[in-house]
């Protein structure tokens, strides 16, 4: 995988001190740097230059996140008011927009500001999370950085995962996870995370990564990355999402799951996620003008409830039974739960009357650390 190396870097005043800039600036000594007073500059600069989503990566804005950062993970909640079965997860969003190029990915369709952004007032964030889980001692939380972005794909630029990791290291109820497609781990391996931090990759056959997922870490790359945190003592979690299906989905997921749990023992794989392929509508114009040699089914999307685009019904439950069978079978211990699904679904892959609510499953989830 190739490092993401800004062509420029704008610095927004306010983050001139903060570890995280310095980080930045220090391993681009050859970048250019343009100081700005705040960040709603780019927003205009944007418009007057409308760059293409591509070119616009080329620019790396570093800048003060002004708000809360801490928030619960949007998810569940859908534009038609119905509600996903869902996780009681929360996020933090330290950075948005992601170098890389994944068809399917939704932040084409999702961000207002085209450029690399990075927030770089990490001290704001700690403090924030410090105050949360120090004020609700008996509620538990599990928390990703990989909604808005990937989670280490710029690490060796920012190094923002060394504060986090050590940051919840002190803490008994409360989780990080790492959700990633890059092999970027390095910064992870000699920290002291007591088994607070998850390492996660969003995983996919290699055919799949070699046509939809660009400029990503290999399935290869991906899963050395997964050995080395294993090694480390990180517990690692797989997120098989987006499920893709084409005609070979069988035989090639069925070997993606054998040789994940061939390599990396099932012990250190306390859950995984299953979610078939969704999307708004109007991406799929997006992939279809930005990747015209995706193999993508679009034509296989159907309108959904909750307004996203989606596999027909039985195929969804097809594909997550089985994954949940070859799972099971690789790994007896390693919970299993589905991502972005509605009830029906959920109860015919899991056999269930009735799925867990979103602070039984989170909870249960935590304890397995
Ligand atoms: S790695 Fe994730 S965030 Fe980056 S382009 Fe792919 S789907 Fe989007």
């Amino acid at each position: 995988m190739q490092p993401y190396k800004p062509e420029k870097v704008f610095v927004e005043r306010a983050v001139a001190e903060s570890v995280i800039t310095r980080n930045v600036l220090g391993n681009l000594p050859m970048a250019q740097v343009e100081w700005i007073d705040e960040a709603g500059q780019m927003v205009d600069k944007s418009r007057r230059w409308n760059p293409s989503i591509a070119r616009a990566k080329q620019s790396l804005v570093l800048a003060r996140h002004p708000g809360r950062f801490f928030k619960p993970c949007p998810a569940g909640t859908t534009k038609t008011g119905r509600r996903n079965v869902c996780c009681n997860y929360f996020v933090v969003n330290f950075a948005s927009n992601c170098h890389m190029e994944c068809s399917y990915c939704y932040l084409q369709a999702y961000l207002n500001l085209p450029y690399m952004v990075v927030h770089a007032n990490v001290e704001d964030l700690l403090d924030e999370l410090g105050q949360v889980f120090s004020s609700n001692p008996r509620s538990h939380y599990r928390v990703g950085t990989g909604e808005l972005a990937d989670s280490l794909a710029l690490d060796s630029l920012t190094g923002y995962s060394r504060p986090l990791v050590e940051f919840f290291a002190g803490f008994t109820n409360a989780a990080l996870e790492f959700k990633t497609k890059s092999n970027c781990v390095e910064n992870l391996l000699q920290l002291d995370h007591r088994g607070r931090t998850v390492v996660s990759w969003s995983i996919n056959p290699p055919t799949v990564v070699q046509a939809e997922e660009h400029k990503t870490a290999s399935f290869e790359q991906r899963l050395a990355a997964a050995e080395k945190c294993s090694a480390a003592g990180y517990p690692i979690v797989f997120h098989f999402d987006p499920l893709i299906h084409y005609p070979e989905w069988e035989k090639d997921y069925r070997s993606l799951v054998e040789e994940i749990f061939q390599r990396i023992p099932p012990r250190s794989v306390p859950w995984v996620s299953l979610g078939a392929l969704r999307m708004p509508p109007r991406l799929k114009a997006l992939v279809r003008e930005r990747f015209p040699r995706s193999g993508l089914p679009l034509g296989e999307l159907l309108p959904t409830e909750d307004g996203k685009l989606r596999y027909f019904k039985p195929i969804r439950v097809e594909m997550l039974s089985k994954m949940r069978a070859w799972i099971t079978a690789a790994s007896p211990q390693t919970r299993i739960y589905s991502c972005m699904e509605n009830t029906d679904v959920w109860q015919k892959v899991f056999q269930s009357q009735q799925p867990p609510s979103e602070v039984e499953l989170g909870d249960s989830l935590l304890q397995l650390l």
